[in-house]
């Protein structure tokens, strides 16, 4: 039990160190100065994630928001891929755990995970079945960065990019340039995916007509970029640890799907604006989310980040707005399991 309050400690720890980068004003701006008030999150390079310990992540509660049941009549498919070891998990009492047969009836139950459910039920008893099952799909009973997946595809509008879902590398989606009249001050040339651009300007547009300004601050970033950024910060003698606090390694940045767009700046300042208060009640009519959303840090594995927006369409954006899930929560009830 030692073992464990210090790895929640170290996790708790770990989590509390926003770190962060002002934002880009191009597409490559490293992060440099840690701030208290701002992460930089996938602005700039997917700042502030919290440390990975080395044990499963005793997560604490994110939200009390309730799992839904899956509908009895949907038939999943039980190929899901993973059955990793799982020899890196601390020694814990876990033979012992049996998971009600109820449980096993999930769609977003695997058989092939389920020695890797009974052990993340035994380092937190506090959890439902259902919650330790989901959370181990999202990966989160092993350290970011492990066990990573490379996604197969990548063009599809509801993929999920994280810690644990890498994009291929030679991965380049079709882009289209944002109209300058929609960039923020001082920005650079912007890009996003046709879809994600058009229901963009059409916010934007509907904005306006409301008397605000919601603005592109930072759009498409490549894999190549970030990993020279990645590297770069290695080879200046910082460790592997510290890099990964501040920056995303390549490949597993939201930006890279060209549909992610930071809105009008990456500073929590933002959040005392008209235009915030607007999009965050509307952006989903348009098919964006707030991808990494307050309360759920520690399943994002990322700060609260008011000004990223995810393109995912209006039906999936409205759907998941509507559940208070997180994406990755979302995906591995109702996406994952139908693929
Ligand atoms: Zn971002």
């Amino acid at each position: 039990m030692k073992k464990i309050y210090i790895s929640l400690l170290a996790v708790i720890l770990a989590l509390s160190v926003v770190s962060c980068t002002p934002a880009a004003q191009v597409v490559d701006v490293s992060p440099t100065t840690p701030s208290p008030n701002v992460t930089d999150g996938l602005d700039n390079q997917d700042n502030s994630q919290p440390e990975p310990s080395n044990t499963p992540v005793s997560t604490p509660e994110p939200e009390n928001t309730p799992l839904p049941t899956p509908k009895p009549t949907e038939k999943p498919k039980k190929n899901e891929p993973d059955s990793s070891p799982v020899s890196d998990f601390p020694d814990v009492e876990w033979e012992s755990i049996v998971i009600p047969e109820e449980f096993l009836n999930l769609s977003y139950y695997y058989s092939a995970k389920h020695e890797r459910y009974q052990r993340y039920k035994a380092l937190n008893p506090d959890y439902d079945f259902d919650k330790a099952i989901l959370y181990v799909n999202i990966g989160l009973d092993k350290p970011y960065y492990n066990d990573i997946r490379e996604i197969k595809e990548p063009d599809r509008l509801d993929v999920l990019v994280n810690k644990y879902n890498k994009l291929p590398d030679n991965y380049k989606p079709q882009l289209e340039e944002i109209p300058s009249s929609l960039l923020a001050p001082g920005v650079g040339k912007q890009y996003l995916r046709k879809e994600a651009k058009e229901a963009f300007e059409k916010m934007h547009n509907d904005a306006k007509k409301l008397g605000l300004n919601i603005t592109v601050y930072g759009t498409y970033r490549s894999i190549q970029t970030q990993h020279d950024i990645w590297n770069r910060k290695v080879k200046s003698g910082r460790t592997v640890e510290d890099v990964d606090r501040l920056n995303s390694r390549g490949g597993h940045s939201e930006h890279h799907t060209g549909l992610a767009v930071d809105v009008i700046k990456n500073d929590y300042t933002m959040e005392s604006s008209k235009e915030f208060e607007w999009y965050k009640t509307n952006a989903h009519k348009y098919g964006f989310i707030i991808r990494y959303p307050k309360g759920k840090e520690n399943i994002t594995g990322y700060s609260y980040e008011p000004w990223h927006l995810r393109y995912l369409g209006p039906e999936l954006a409205t759907a998941v707005y509507e559940s208070g899930l997180s994406y990755e929560e979302y995906y591995a009830i109702y996406i994952e399991p139908f693929i």
